[in-house]
């Protein structure tokens, strides 16, 4: 990690869980596979927020109304700072201040999600950037209007300067810091990490209500605490099969603590001139990452998992697992965009948790994280 910048993963407060290995999930749905004693199902509770799927299972069906409750006011905590659609967020006012002398004061949670976001570009070289907005745009995403054809390279040639994520700056303030983009046009865009984070402060103020065991789901972005059922040891979730709507690879357990997050290329696309372009771009060269439809990650924290599905996605299985030999307590599994003669890859910990289900064969390689 680049040594300028503050090293908020190794900061973090959460400590590294027993390692848990397996996953994929599918957005949108945590499943609750094990059979169980009627009595013991968990309540699944779901509604719509922050443009997404929103859901708590609840060992306890009693806890549910306020579970939800509690999940929803951390998220619009971090709704209010960070959406990229809202006029009124913090975010889009330092968008809208880009190129201007003023720097914008931001809370102390944009900044810890900023910072663990540049860090992550560090170490990525690049690979994951929250200042891809130009080129989200470029390509008609984030509320452009939708492109008759794609954008020429010129034109991503200049969002892809605008999202040099090296020049943004921060001003300590007496009470806090004030953040600055420097050109006009540059633009934050944390929907690759920001519901990680607000499922990491649910699950926090959950666990601080004395909630003791439930699943937390945004978007995919999975926390548990605790376990289904006695002696269940956690949640089930299943791995999404890209390939197929509402049809599952593989399942796994996830354990007390655990965060499950994954990104696909199946869930926000554009279509131009009949070819669909998923909502992962790589902002070295502007265009949309092609050749993989799917990787899930599990991790400490939901902010990591959020943030190293969508860079893992990028990398690909052997740079990812290069970057991964830096983030103990981490798994990760890729599944390629080629349904025929489907091989996926899994990390070590990924492959012994996984198990297959459902129609679709696929080989199983094995990559372990290793020295770039
Ligand atoms: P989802 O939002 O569907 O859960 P991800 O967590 O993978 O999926 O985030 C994808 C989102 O991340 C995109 O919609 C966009 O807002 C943002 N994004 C796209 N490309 C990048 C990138 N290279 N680095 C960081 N964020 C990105
Ligand atoms: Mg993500």
């Amino acid at each position: 990690m680049n040594a300028t910048r503050p090293s908020v993963l190794s900061s973090s407060s959460h400590s590294l869980q027993p390692i848990v290995y397996s996953l994929l999930l599918p957005l949108a749905y945590s499943l609750i596979l094990a059979g169980c004693r009627p009595a013991q199902e968990p309540l699944r509770v779901q509604w719509l927020t922050m443009g997404t799927v929103a859901a708590v299972q609840c060992a306890e069906p009693a806890d549910a109304p306020q579970s939800r409750a509690l999940a929803q006011a951390a998220f619009d905590e971090i709704n209010t700072e960070l959406s990229a659609w809202s006029n009124d967020s913090i975010l889009m006012k330092v968008n809208s201040a880009a190129g201007s002398p003023e720097a914008i004061p931001i809370p102390p949670t944009f900044n810890t999600v900023l910072r663990f976001a540049l860090a992550i570009s560090d170490e990525s070289d690049g690979a994951f950037n929250p200042l891809i907005g130009p080129v989200m745009r470029a390509w008609g995403f984030n509320g452009t209007a939708s492109r008759p054809s794609p954008p020429e390279a010129a034109e991503l040639r200049a969002a892809t300067a605008l999202a040099d994520w090296r020049t943004v700056q921060f001003t300590p303030l007496t009470n806090g810091t004030a953040l600055r983009l420097p050109t006009a046009g540059m633009q934050l865009d944390l929907g690759a990490i920001a519901k990680g984070y607000a499922v990491d402060l649910a699950w926090e103020q959950l666990k601080a209500a004395g909630h003791t065991n439930l699943l937390i789901d945004l978007g995919g972005n999975l926390r548990a605490i605790g376990e289904a059922a006695p002696g269940r040891k956690g949640w089930r979730t299943g791995v999404r099969n890209p390939f197929e709507e509402g049809a599952l690879m593989g399942v796994f357990l996830m354990r007390d603590g655990e965060a499950v997050a994954t990104s696909g290329n199946y869930e926000r696309f554009v279509e131009i001139e009949g070819v669909r372009y998923a909502h992962i771009l790589d902002s070295r060269t502007g265009t949309p990452v092609t050749g993989m439809a799917g990787t899930t990650v599990l991790a400490p924290t939901a902010m990591l998992a959020d943030a190293l599905s969508t860079t893992l996605f990028i990398l690909g299985p052997q740079k990812g697992a290069a970057l991964l030999h830096t983030h103990p307590g981490c798994e990760a599994l890729w599944i390629p965009d080629t349904p025929t003669n489907l091989t996926v890859f899994a990390t070590p910990g990924m492959a012994a948790r996984l198990t297959p289900i459902g129609k679709i064969p696929y080989t199983l390689t094995v990559i372990t994280p290793h020295a770039p």
